[in-house]
């Protein structure tokens, strides 16, 4: 018997939660993709999914399995990312009460976004105050549930439903790839894909600037570094959490990483070869294979594109600049 965090039945649990709810994002090939990495490449596009990011197919899957007495007193996080927008919609939707705790310079655009979908945001100041700690207290204060971004069974059983609709359609894979942070997309995906085709490799790729997760894999125990400088925003992650490690080290073949110029690379290239437009982090995955980070000749390869969250200059900005 399995003693990991999460199992296959609950992704498949997780599927018929967000069902009609989620985007079934579409799955996207390119024959310039393909003669640029001499394989077969199958794009999973989660930046059309709900709020831009694969992050609310976790974040409903876990506010959707609350007790009556938990929807009555609201959900809390600390991210001002794509997990605090995917909590915020995910709340709105369940007719629960999100307060957000974020940083008092956070982009104005993410704290609008948040407050869109009814969010209440709660400010800290990043220099002198611990948001965990805040969250807590706010937690225990006010009777609200923390639903963390990434380390907590259900909101890995939710993000595996992408890499679960992703095989069920085109199938066949002999890798499959996502962007690795904090290991919520990657331990649920590699569940999905442990189950539906075992003989597939699983790899997980995060920034060159914080490769915790490879030398964590690499030496068996979470490594702790410094927030990395990275344009991967979403995976300025400082370490794996113990229930995605737990995963990745069973599931995982193999962490790769990419430096942010194969990044850019890889938003141009969506942008000017497929007409899509993602985040820097969303590339993560795609930057390994196109940029031939990993061997995957002659192979049939699954990716996950993770999001599509940027804001417009900042895309021009990145993209014009020289290298
Ligand atoms: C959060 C996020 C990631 C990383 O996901 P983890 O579950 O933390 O590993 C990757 N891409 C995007 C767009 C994200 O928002």
């Amino acid at each position: 018997m399995s003693t990991l965090p999460i199992t296959f039945d609950d992704v498949v649990a997780a599927h018929e939660r967000v069902r009609g709810v989620a985007h079934r994002t579409p799955v996207m090939t390119s024959r310039t993709a393909n003669e640029l990495a001499g394989a077969e490449l199958f794009f999973k596009c989660e930046n059309f999914q709900r709020m831009g990011a694969f992050k609310f197919r976790g974040a409903y899957n876990a506010i959707a399995q609350f007790t009556p007495e938990q929807k009555q007193g609201g959900v809390i996080t600390f991210s001002s990312g794509n997990h605090a927008q995917a909590i915020a919609l995910s709340a709105q939707l369940l007719g629960v009460k999100a307060v957000i705790v974020m940083p008092h310079d956070a982009p104005a655009v993410k704290v609008a976004a948040t407050r869109g979908y009814g969010g209440e945001v709660v400010f800290y100041d990043r220099y002198t105050e611990d948001r965990e700690a805040l969250g807590q207290r706010l937690a225990a204060e006010r009777g609200l549930t923390l639903i963390p971004p990434y380390d907590h069974p259900h909101v890995m059983a939710g993000q595996g439903t992408a890499a679960k609709e992703l095989f069920e359609e085109a199938g066949g894979f002999d890798v499959l790839l996502t962007p690795l942070g904090g290991g919520g997309l990657l331990s649920g995906c590699a569940t999905a894909a442990h189950a539906l085709a075992p003989d597939c490799q699983v790899i997980g790729v995060e920034p060159e600037a914080g490769n915790d997760g490879q030398r964590s894999l690499q030496g068996g125990a979470i490594v702790h570094i410094e927030t990395p400088k990275t344009i991967a925003d979403g995976a300025q992650t400082q370490h794996l959490g113990n229930h995605t490690f737990a995963v990745i080290r069973e599931r995982v073949s193999e962490i790769v990483t990419v430096s942010d110029a194969e990044l850019v690379e890889t938003m141009k290239f969506f942008a000017s070869r497929m007409k899509i437009y993602v985040e820097p982090t969303g590339c993560l995955a795609a930057a390994a294979v196109l940029q031939r980070k990993v061997d995957v000749q002659g192979k049939r390869v699954g990716i996950v594109i993770s999001g599509g969250n940027v804001d417009l200059l900042r895309f021009a900005e990145l993209v014009s600049a020289q290298p």
